[in-house]
């Protein structure tokens, strides 16, 4: 049932969303992959996701920063795909710092791309899917759009932020068959978690060691990472025709950190 769809996938270059286009890709829907990086390696990717499953898979290189180039990769894909059947809003940036020490660029930066590239994706995504009257939303929050942790203002903000997003956009289009929900991952082993921990240890006083074990790994009871599979495994779920009737979810998938 996904196969032939379109699926867009924000900050898909690496970590989470790489994974997640690759499952769509394996579920036979045409891709178009988004994200900084190596231009060899995203070339990779794609050719190996295109030969590998036999679909179409662009790359588009906006800045989820800008508004104006994510409404021209908005505009490009539906040009050419007739729509984007599922639009995966992932990219996302952290910074770790105390509110009082925090970069006013970064903080701007943060709640731009984590959030505000959200609503600049959605609102050219939605024409199409009302025209379809099919369409999957899925945004990539985080356990931080359900609770707080010390200097993460910038990305707590914004990650609650998505959650509100998330929960409007799903009342605005719950009868033109078409479902907004957020994922809420905890911790995955992602360049994203690599680069803030020495940030974190700062912050903290404390090694790395400790932030593994007593602040990433502390935070969620299973005591493991998340993996990128399983997050990518719930996005198929929620695109699926099984999940019509979820809409509106804010959808832990973190170790039961979120349970207290
Ligand atoms: P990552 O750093 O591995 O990947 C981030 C992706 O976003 C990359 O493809 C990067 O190129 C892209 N990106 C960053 N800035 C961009 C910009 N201005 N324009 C376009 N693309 C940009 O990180 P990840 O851990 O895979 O994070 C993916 C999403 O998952 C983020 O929204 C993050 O907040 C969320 N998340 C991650 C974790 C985790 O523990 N890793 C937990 C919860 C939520």
């Amino acid at each position: 049932m996904l196969r032939g769809k379109t699926a867009l996938i924000t900050g898909s270059t690496s970590g989470i969303g790489q994974g997640i286009a690759e499952a769509f890709a394996a579920k036979g829907c045409n891709v178009v992959l988004n994200g900084f990086g190596d231009p060899a390696e995203i070339e990779l990717l794609r050719s190996r996701l295109a030969a590998d499953h036999e679909v179409t898979v662009r790359y588009d290189n906006a800045d989820m920063s800008k508004g104006e180039a994510i409404t021209v990769m908005m505009d490009k894909a539906i040009a050419e795909f007739g729509a984007v059947d599922i639009l995966v809003n992932n990219a996302g940036i952290q910074h770790v710092a105390p509110i009082d020490d925090f970069p006013i660029e970064k903080w701007e930066a943060v709640v731009a791309i984590d959030l505000m590239s959200s609503f600049y994706t959605i609102r050219r995504a939605l024409q199409a899917m009302k025209a379809r009257k099919w369409g999957r939303i899925i945004n990539v929050a985080s356990a931080h759009a359900l609770v707080a942790s010390p200097y993460k203002s910038a990305y707590v903000a914004a990650k609650h932020g998505v959650a509100g997003l998330t929960k409007t956009v799903a009342l605005e289009v719950a009868e033109q068959g078409i479902t907004v929900n957020a994922v809420c991952p905890g911790y995955v082993l992602t360049p994203l978690v690599e680069k803030q921990i020495p940030d974190t240890a700062k912050a903290r006083g404390i090694t790395e060691e400790q932030v593994i074990k007593d602040v990433l790994l502390a935070a969620q009871p299973t005591k493991q990472f998340v993996t990128v599979e399983q997050v990518a495994s719930l996005c198929l779920f929620l695109a699926s025709d099984d999940a019509a009737s979820i809409t509106g979810a804010i959808m832990p998938i973190e170790g039961g950190w979120t349970a207290h």
